[in-house]
């Protein structure tokens, strides 16, 4: 039987919850664009690239990513997952103004 891409991306998705990764920033000037390093919980380290709020745009050096033809690894969701808070404040600059001071 078949996989669909939905059940490949879950698979992956829940791996990536599951296992504990180590991401680090290798170029600290750019907090969301730039390039990662992921180390995995089996001590395998890989380079993640983020160049776009989307997945697809992104990559990773693991044979998975490579190989699966989803763009998406158990390596850069938890990249995803670390960003998440930057790329709410980069995506979202025009805030409503904070209410609390027209008290
Ligand atoms: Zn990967």
């Amino acid at each position: 039987m078949r996989t669909t891409d939905t059940d490949e991306i879950n698979k992956r998705r829940q791996r990536a919850r599951e296992e504990s990764f180590v991401i680090t920033n290798t170029d600290a000037r750019h907090p969301i664009f730039s390039n990662f390093r992921v180390k995995s919980a089996s001590g395998l380290t890989y380079s993640v690239e983020i160049r776009d709020l989307r997945d697809r745009q992104s990559a990773c050096d693991c044979v998975d990513f490579r190989t699966n033809g989803l763009a998406l690894c158990k390596h850069l969701k938890p990249s995803c997952f670390i960003l998440k808070p930057a790329i709410k404040s980069f995506s979202n600059p025009r805030r409503r103004p904070d209410r609390t001071a027209l008290r």
